[in-house]
C-alpha cells in the first residue's frame, strides 16, 4: 500500500474513533464481569485494582473462596490500604459441609453489602461469587438488589467461571477468558507468582 493511501485511512479510522469517544459522555461506576474457563479472571480483577489504586482510589476486595494463605495480591496490597475479607471457613472445592459453607458464605456476602453501599468505596471486587450463587449459597435476586442500588459512582468486579445470566444482563463490561491451552494440562506445577 502507498504511503499516502496508508494515511488517508488511518486518518479515516482516527475520525471514526474520536466520534466514538465523543459520543461517551456518561460518567458513572461501571460493573465489569470477567468469566470464563481461561486463566486471568482474578489476575484481571487485581490488574485494575492497582490501576485504580495508583490514581489515590479506594478498593477494597472480598474473596469467596479462599485461596492460598500465601496469595502475593494480598501482601502487596493490603499493605497498601485495600482491605481483603476472605471467607472464613477455609471453603475449599474439596468441601463436604454444606450448611457451614452457607453461613461462611453468608457472613461474608454482609461485609460485601457493607461496600456496596459505602461510597467511600471507588472499587469493590467480589472474587469467585458466581460460585455462592451457582451452589445456591447466596441468592441472586440479593447480590442483584445490592449491585443495583450501589453508589453511582462505584464500580464493582465480579470474577467466576459460569456467571449467571442475569449478571451477565446488568453488567456493562462482561469479558469471557477463554483456554487456548493451560500449562498445567502439559503436568506444569502450579506456581508462586504465576499461579497465586
Ligand atoms: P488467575 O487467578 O490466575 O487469574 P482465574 O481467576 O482465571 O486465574 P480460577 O478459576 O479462579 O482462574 O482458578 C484459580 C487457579 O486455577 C489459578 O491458580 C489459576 O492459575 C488456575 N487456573 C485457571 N484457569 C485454569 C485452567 N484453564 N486450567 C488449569 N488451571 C487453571
Ligand atoms: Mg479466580
Amino acid at each position: 500500500m502507498s504511503q499516502s493511501r496508508h494515511e488517508e485511512r488511518q486518518q479515516r479510522l482516527k475520525e471514526q474513533v474520536d466520534a466514538r469517544i465523543e459520543l461517551a459522555q456518561i460518567e458513572r461506576g461501571v460493573l465489569l464481569v470477567f468469566t470464563g474457563n481461561g486463566k486471568g479472571k482474578t489476575t484481571a480483577a487485581f490488574g485494575t485494582v492497582c490501576r485504580a489504586i495508583g490514581h489515590g482510589l479506594k478498593s477494597a476486595v472480598i474473596q469467596f473462596i479462599k485461596g492460598s494463605w500465601d496469595n502475593g495480591e494480598r501482601q502487596l496490597l493490603e499493605p497498601l490500604g485495600v482491605p481483603f475479607y476472605v471467607m472464613s471457613t477455609g471453603f475449599t472445592w474439596e468441601t463436604q459441609d454444606k450448611e457451614a459453607d452457607t453461613l461462611a458464605c453468608l457472613d461474608t456476602w454482609q461485609h460485601a453489602c457493607k461496600l456496596l453501599s459505602d461510597p467511600t468505596i471507588d472499587l469493590v471486587v467480589l472474587d469467585e461469587i458466581t460460585y455462592m450463587i451457582s451452589f445456591h449459597y447466596l441468592p441472586l435476586e440479593e447480590v442483584i438488589n445490592a449491585l443495583t442500588h450501589r453508589p453511582e459512582n462505584q464500580s464493582v468486579i465480579i470474577t467466576g467461571r459460569g456467571c449467571h445470566r442475569d449478571l451477565l444482563n446488568l453488567a456493562d463490561t462482561v469479558t469471557e477468558m477463554r483456554p487456548i491451552k493451560h500449562a498445567f494440562d502439559a503436568g506444569i506445577k502450579a506456581q508462586k507468582g504465576i499461579d497465586w
